[in-house]
């Protein structure tokens, strides 16, 4: 590391909560798939802000809106009308097939805006009792940082030394259909999952899972809320995972590339009467569905059609898939993944997923370790075949050390 790289990794030790623990990196610059640090090197983006950047950086036409919506009007509360809401509501509801449409700002509120109104729904709509309405989650989950969610994580970093929690969470393991069926009580207002299980280490569910879990919702009359902040909008091949499933929830969580990293926006989507038990002055956010975050939003949307980025991650990620599975190396334990949204883990004796990260910089490409022995590869969905197999050689020659 340089002097000035140092500078700024020490500046931030000394003065920032150590709450991170970011790889020895300085970024100044970013563009498509590609950044570059404080010193000129080149990477290419294999984490995309955890799929917050989707659309690639500093995606043109988003920051064109952007500016044009910053130079025109950026925030007026909910408490006036603005122009750009309207179509936003429009837009997502006509891509997404939703009716309904809670704008938020970062994930983390977009599950605790479904949370409310999932218990709202189960006292006034299904008729729980007040204050007993339980709703399912899964072990490993990971639906954002805030007290209400982290209350129901099963990772001891996450929870220890935070709580006193809020009751009403009941955890089952993923993947199992037949424990939400046993989990499942007259009040069960919610299952809260996600489709696939991104920062536990891109956790895919077994086949037909899903196709139970929505069974077991509707007969039950029980609300499928399917966090999708992470897998939705393209990461995964398709515009929800989902489809995938050929299922539909009845509560979907959008956030991180609804903005394309421009801003934080997120959006509780509903297909039914769960948002309709919100009346005026019962929830709401300063900065929720602003004007600037509506254009910003909308712009975010339309490049990922436009563009044919669901398309290129469905058939980019078959081809990183494949390549991944084609590298021999004893340190790889399994790879695995649906459209750009990847993992290779490794075997414990490998040595820790952080060493092979530290090496992957060095040969110009960033990508983050989740657990100890898992590399999740993440690029951007505009990433054509010639970097994909660009990429694939440098973790070939990587993967094929040894950290142990
Ligand atoms: C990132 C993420 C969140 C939280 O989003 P924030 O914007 O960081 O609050 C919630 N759920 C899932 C599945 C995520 O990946």
């Amino acid at each position: 590391m340089s002097a000035s790289v140092i500078d700024f990794v020490a500046t931030e030790a000394r003065f920032g909560a150590h709450n991170y623990e970011p790889i020895g990196v300085v970024l100044s610059r970013g563009e498509g798939v590609w950044v570059w640090d404080t010193e000129g090197n080149r990477y290419l983006d294999c984490l995309s802000a955890y799929s917050a950047v989707s659309q690639g950086h500093c995606h043109p036409k988003i920051l064109a809106a952007m500016v044009e919506q910053a130079h025109r009007l950026t925030l007026t509360s909910r408490a006036f009308h603005n122009d750009q809401l309207a179509p936003f509501y429009e837009e997502i509801a006509a891509l997404t097939g939703s009716h309904k449409v809670l704008p938020m700002n970062s994930g983390a509120e977009a599950v605790e805006s479904a949370i409310k109104s999932v218990r709202k729904w189960g006292y006034e709509v299904k008729g729980v009792p007040d204050g007993q309405a339980e709703i399912i989650v899964c072990a490993n989950n990971f639906h954002g940082r805030t007290l209400g969610i982290v209350g129901f994580s099963t990772d001891p970093d996450t929870r220890t030394h935070f709580g006193p929690f809020a009751p009403g969470f009941r955890i089952i393991p993923f993947g199992d259909a037949t424990a939400l069926a046993e989990a499942i009580t007259p009040n069960t207002v919610a299952f809260l999952v996600e489709p696939i299980q991104g920062e536990a280490g891109v956790i895919l569910p077994p086949a037909g899972y899903f196709a139970e879990v929505r069974e077991l919702c509707t007969t039950n009359n029980v609300m499928l809320v399917l966090d999708e902040i992470q897998t939705g909008l393209g990461r995964t091949g398709k515009l929800l995972a989902e489809q995938h499933e050929e299922i539909e929830a009845d509560v979907t969580l959008l956030g991180k590339a609804l903005s394309g990293g421009f801003y934080p926006v997120s959006a509780v989507l509903s297909n039914n009467d769960v948002l309709g038990t919100l009346r005026p002055g019962q929830h709401g956010s300063t900065f929720g569905g602003n004007p600037l975050a509506c254009a910003v939003a909308r712009a975010a949307l339309r490049v990922l059609t436009e563009e044919g980025m669901i398309e290129n991650a469905a058939r980019q990620g078959a081809r990183f898939l494949e390549g991944l599975k084609d590298i021999r190396a004893n340190t790889i334990r399994e790879v695995r993944g649906r459209g750009l949204m990847l993992a290779v883990e490794l075997h414990p004796e490998a040595g820790r997923a952080r060493r092979y990260c530290e090496a992957l910089q060095s040969k110009g490409i960033l990508a983050k370790d989740t657990h100890e022995q898992t590399i999740r590869i993440a690029p951007p969905l505009v990433i054509t075949s010639d970097q994909v197999d660009w990429a694939l050689e440098r973790l070939a020659t990587t993967l094929t050390q040894d950290f142990s």
